[in-house]
């Protein structure tokens, strides 16, 4: 029932991948983790025949609307949970970045223009985008899962009970230092104990003297349950409103506590049984 295994592959980035699994009742859960997103085009006379062989770089490039990606991106930094039944979610570098900003009004500071005249592209394309990276990505859930609203909250009580952690990694899917003016990062923990799965994705976004911002998914799975809850949080304040200077905010785990809730959701992930 309990199985973890290790593999080691390539990915379509051409480059090698690192994965762990593991079999939780009838879920397979697994995490790859890959080097980071090259700046240039690795395979040029591959990826220019143009049959959908491309390098991960090429893949950005024709996915992704934002000019620019963070300074680190993951590209096969993925979580993937798959149900037995058909259900799917995952958490990928790429489509966290597709819900970036490519209108909206980026945050105004001294820093900005500093940012773009540090980045010659930037200053050639001018392409409006939300330089901080921010994204809204809850994770990347298949067809066949119903997302319904709900009341019912995930029980923290459960979560801090000591047992034994059978699966556990913590995985960045991009970071980008913002000129030295911050942080803006997407990162994804799993946790697996003998009665629950656990998932907590965090978009932390610091810009120093300016603002703090975070976007939490909490995903919680009990054993022998045919849903998944997935609570959303959206926290954030300007830096000028929060007690403490930014730079003591090293790990957003300094400052979260603090930060003003500024939307909350509750979903149940409902997994559709096929033979019922
Ligand atoms: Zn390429």
């Amino acid at each position: 029932m309990l199985r973890a295994t290790e593999e080691m592959g390539i990915d379509s980035g051409r480059h090698p991948t690192n994965s762990q699994s593991i079999v939780f009742g009838p879920w397979h859960i697994s995490y790859s983790i890959s080097r980071i997103l090259p700046s240039i085009c690795s395979t040029k006379v591959v990826c220019e025949k143009d049959d959908n062989n491309f390098c991960q770089f090429c893949v950005y490039c024709k996915e992704l609307s934002i000019p620019h990606f963070p300074d680190m991106v993951f590209p096969m930094n993925i979580l993937t949970l798959k149900h037995n039944a058909g259900a799917e979610l995952s958490f990928n570098p790429l489509d966290a970045l597709k819900r970036v900003a490519v209108t909206a009004e980026a945050i105004e500071v001294a820093c900005a223009e500093e940012w773009q005249e540090a980045r010659p592209d930037a200053a050639k394309k001018k392409k409006p985008f939300d330089w901080t990276f921010t994204t809204d990505y809850k994770g990347t859930l298949s067809n066949n899962i119903e997302v319904i609203p709900t009341d019912e909250q995930i029980n923290f009580e459960i979560l801090k009970l000591k047992d034994e952690i059978l699966f556990y990694h913590d995985l960045t899917l991009f970071e980008d230092e913002l000129h030295d003016h911050g942080v803006s990062k997407l990162s994804v923990k799993i946790r697996v104990m003998p009665s629950y799965w656990y998932v907590l994705l965090r978009y932390f976004l610091r810009v120093d003297e300016v603002l703090v911002r975070s976007h939490e998914t909490r995903l919680f799975h009990q054993l022998n349950t045919d849903y998944v809850l997935r609570e959303y949080t959206h926290k954030e304040d300007l830096a000028k409103d929060i007690n403490m200077p930014t730079s003591q905010m090293k790990e957003p785990e300094d400052v979260l506590p603090i930060l003003t809730v500024k939307t909350k959701s509750m979903e149940k992930l409902k997994i559709s049984n096929p033979s019922s």
